[in-house]
């Protein structure tokens, strides 16, 4: 069985490895923290050159050493045909690719290809950009050369919004992949999503409450003279202390009381779609009415101030206080597009007609 298979995975080690000293240190220190695989950059891809990036070749000299006394395995990012080659022939266990290289259909390709035949561990992270089909492209050009034992990392992406973290979750777009490929392991990296190590804990926590197969943070043994991501590091002892504090949950439970339970709230709540689903198609009777009759009165489809009149009273009707006023606003958005379209439909189709 892969190890990609293992739920949850836990990998965790510095954003890159500085010295053979630091990797012992991460790698001591976390021999009873529960971690799978071990991380650590080798070849840094920075935004900016002349800054640190990464020692090169002889972190995997290191890495071989420290694997030959210690049972640990170790993943690098690897970025062109040359490390593969270098890292395969140092015995690196798993690799991953990163975003800067997952936005690159031909760097994906190039690495792709120099796996060929190889029966190897990878895992893609998310492209910088928020484009979910370069990320499954990314995966289905690995599965091409014959990677069977892939995983996906999301690690956030670059927007034009402003947030507390340092790039955004976008979770939908995460979630959609995992629909949509449900047997590739998804895992989170909420170290670089986060950018500051105060917020890792409450992204890892969102990701295994969304079911996620584990997780990927960076661990420096002295996060503040980190040469690289200083700001987002924990120590060996806060991750040992945030695996501790986070909640693992099980996808499902077999307790017959739970199972009847939610059987029970389920159908009240097909119920309850079933009344949303009456109520559209009821509207929508509705709206074709006032669209002939927009028609006879030659008055347009669309009305500014009905809409801002929708927009605004909808969410001023929830009772209970509880319930988020943007959603009902969303859900009022949707709505009313599509009784404007069906209106011009309408309209359309009688000025056809009358040509
Ligand atoms: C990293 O994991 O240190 C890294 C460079 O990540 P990303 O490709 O997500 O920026
Ligand atoms: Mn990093």
């Amino acid at each position: 069985m892969s190890i990609l298979s293992k739920k949850p995975l836990i990998i965790a080690g510095p954003c890159s490895a500085e010295s053979e000293d630091q990797l012992r240190t991460v790698v001591d220190s976390l021999q009873n923290a529960q971690v799978d695989i071990i991380r650590a950059g080798i070849w840094k891809p920075r935004t900016r050159p002349g800054t640190f990036h990464g020692v090169g070749a002889r972190g995997l000299r290191w890495i071989s050493e420290i694997k030959k006394s210690a049972k640990v395995m170790f993943a690098i990012e690897v970025a062109t045909p040359q490390h593969v080659e270098m890292a395969l022939k140092a015995g690196i266990d798993v690799f991953w690719i990163g975003s800067r290289s997952t936005v690159n259909p031909f760097t994906v390709d190039e690495i792709a290809d120099a796996l060929r035949g190889v029966d190897m561990p990878v895992m893609v992270k998310n492209p910088i950009n928020p484009d979910l089909l370069l990320w499954i492209g990314a995966l289905e050009r690995f599965n091409q050369a014959g990677i069977k034992q892939l995983a996906a990392i999301h690690r956030g992406f670059c927007t034009t919004q402003t947030s507390n973290y340092r790039y955004m979750p976008l979770w939908g777009i995460p979630i959609d992949l995992k629909s949509r490929f449900p047997e590739i392991p998804l895992i989170c990296d909420p170290s670089h999503i986060a950018g500051k190590r105060n917020l890792v804990f409450e992204i890892a926590q969102k990701a295994l409450d969304l079911d996620y197969d584990g997780l990927m943070v960076e661990v420096h043994p002295d996060p503040d003279n980190a040469l690289s991501d200083a700001d987002q590091q924990l120590t060996p002892d806060a991750f040992s202390q945030l695996i501790n504090l986070l909640q693992f949950r099980q996808s499902r439970a077999s307790d017959t009381v739970f199972i009847t339970k939610m059987e029970e709230i389920r159908n009240e709540i097909d119920q309850i779609d079933r009344q949303i689903v009456s109520a559209v198609e009821a509207r929508m009777h509705l709206v074709i009415k006032a669209g002939i009759e927009k028609m006879k009165y030659n008055v347009t489809a669309f009305q500014l101030e009905r809409w801002n009149d929708i927009l605004q009273s909808r969410p001023e009707w929830i009772t209970n206080g509880k319930t988020n006023p943007e959603l009902i606003q969303e859900l009022f958005k949707v709505i009313h597009n599509e009784s404007i379209k069906i209106q011009l439909e309408i309209m359309g189709k009688n000025s056809s007609e009358n040509n």
